[in-house]
């Protein structure tokens, strides 16, 4: 089963929910990571089980870079807010230096999240055949 950890800042928190809803067959597929308000709100909204670590704020993303170093993660959807400066800046640019360290595909935009969702269930296909 893969692991997808999935973000969003505020601003993005909305898109997040539709980008959800439109891969719902898959995710709940998988086995699903997220910062605490990202991860709560999906479960709220589609009853699907999230595992959530703190807010990003608090320290989310760091927990979900430190599972990325450990190979714990195979994905990572990150949809930022590029209009917004944000507290935990220095947070988010290191679990984005972690992705490209450990060679986890990130997306950081919606159609990004996409082609990367398309890629796991194709893979998802050939590992079930
Ligand atoms: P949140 O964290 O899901 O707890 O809002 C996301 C972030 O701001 O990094």
């Amino acid at each position: 089963m893969q692991t997808i950890a999935l973000i969003a800042h505020d601003k993005k928190k909305d898109e997040m929910l539709d980008f959800v809803g439109q891969h719902l067959d898959l995710l709940q597929e998988c086995h699903l990571i997220a910062t605490n308000t990202t991860g709560t709100i999906i479960k709220e909204k589609y009853g699907i089980e999230v595992e959530t670590m703190m807010s990003g704020p608090l320290g989310g993303d760091q927990q979900i870079g430190a599972k990325v170093a450990t190979g714990e993660i195979d994905y990572v959807i990150f949809l930022r807010d590029p209009l917004t400066s944000q507290p935990h800046e220095p947070d988010i640019n290191a679990l984005l230096r972690l992705c490209d360290v450990h060679n986890v595909p990130l997306a950081t935009n919606r159609k990004s999240g996409h082609i990367m969702l398309k890629y796991v269930s194709i893979e998802n296909t050939v590992v079930s055949e």
